[in-house]
């Protein structure tokens, strides 16, 4: 049974960054100089992931993502999710991935009993896909999108931010892989976080509302209808082109806050419990476990970070978050 925060939301997931190493640079995830990486003893051991994972299953927490930095490059990330998988009481286990390495790790990633991933990519384009990465190759992303669905981690998701002046124009071409080869695919407006966060209202104009979208595709395909909450519980609003087979979705954290209905906890890749993506509050577990937390103090601790949850994110009052930035979170 979830339990409740202080404005009766249930908290019933938790996603886990389990490195804030990356092999791409991001444009709007990382500044241009990089982040100098956490230090190897400061990282959560597989052992310390695993049991935050139980106490915070024994507290309801059923659905667990794996995220990062990316989480592929975290070795033996086949051997935490087997782990992860065996736990009572974790009943969805997926992954959000850049997709880069997706093809050497899908099948065994299926076999260690992660059911499903998400796979950000934010265009199709060649050039523009090194660009928006710094180093990335978008073959090896849509190579990894036929690894996974040919491992049957399914649904995937392809996660796409859309970013003024960098690739509101692919809108378009992303929607139209709904239809063939039937993608489901999910909008994010972009959010400044950390550093690469600007620190006037100059960032407003850098976020492509979902309205925006949604409109811009509506004028090239056709309409949108919206469907029932079939593909996701999250803060998604899903929607199908006419004849489509994969879904739309829109996250819109900043245009229409999702925050009343937030179900969520962020644990860092140095342990610290994030109970808002979009505020700086945290809880330290990392401490506490490495002085011999055993499982009810760990317990503890995590309804401290659910009682601490924000009602809502601050970023209409300029409450930008800056101790970290995006690929130490997790998104
Ligand atoms: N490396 C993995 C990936 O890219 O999927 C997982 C970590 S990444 C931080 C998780 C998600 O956060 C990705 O879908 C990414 O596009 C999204 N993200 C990163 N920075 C963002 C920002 N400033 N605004 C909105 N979404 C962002
Ligand atoms: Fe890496 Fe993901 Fe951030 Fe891109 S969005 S830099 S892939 S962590």
């Amino acid at each position: 049974m979830a339990h409740f925060d202080a404005y009766s939301r249930a908290i019933n997931y938790l996603r886990v960054s389990v490195t804030d190493r990356c092999n791409l640079r991001c444009t709007y995830c990382m500044p241009p100089e990089g982040i100098p990486w956490m230090a190897h003893e400061q990282v959560m051991r597989f052992e310390e992931i695993a049991l935050v994972v139980r106490a915070a299953a024994e507290l309801g927490i059923s659905r667990v993502r794996l995220t990062g930095g990316e989480p592929l490059v975290r070795a033996g990330i086949v051997d935490l999710v087997r782990i992860l998988a065996g736990i009572p009481g974790v009943e969805d286990l997926s992954m959000t991935t850049n997709g880069v390495l997706l093809t050497r790790y899908a099948r065994n990633l299926a076999e260690a009993g992660l059911d499903r991933v998400n796979i950000s990519l934010d265009t199709l384009r060649p050039d523009r896909f090194a660009a928006m990465t710094r180093c990335g190759k978008v073959e090896e992303v849509l190579a990894g999108i036929a690894a996974a669905h040919d491992a049957g981690l399914e649904p995937v998701k392809v996660n796409s931010v859309v970013i003024r002046g960098q690739n509101d124009d692919d809108v378009v071409e992303l929607a139209r892989k709904t239809f063939e080869p039937g993608w489901h695919v999910r909008f994010i407006e972009w959010m400044p976080v950390g550093e690469t966060a600007p620190e006037d209202d100059a960032w407003r104009h850098k976020v492509v509302t979902a309205e925006e979208m949604k409109r811009r595709i509506e004028g090239e395909l056709g309409g949108l209808e919206p469907v029932d909450g079939t593909v996701g519980s999250g803060p998604a609003r899903y929607y199908r082109l006419h004849n489509a087979r994969g879904t739309i979705g829109f996250i819109t954290p900043v245009s229409e806050h999702f925050c009343y209905h937030c179900n969520r906890l962020r644990l860092t890749a140095d342990g610290q419990l994030r109970p808002c993506l979009l505020s700086d509050n945290e809880v330290d577990l990392r401490t506490p476990l490495r002085e011999g937390a055993n499982l009810e103090q760990l317990k503890s601790l995590i309804l401290q970070a659910i009682e601490i949850k924000p009602l809502q994110h601050r970023l209409n009052e300029y409450g930008h978050p800056e101790n970290r930035v995006m690929s130490q979170i997790g998104g």
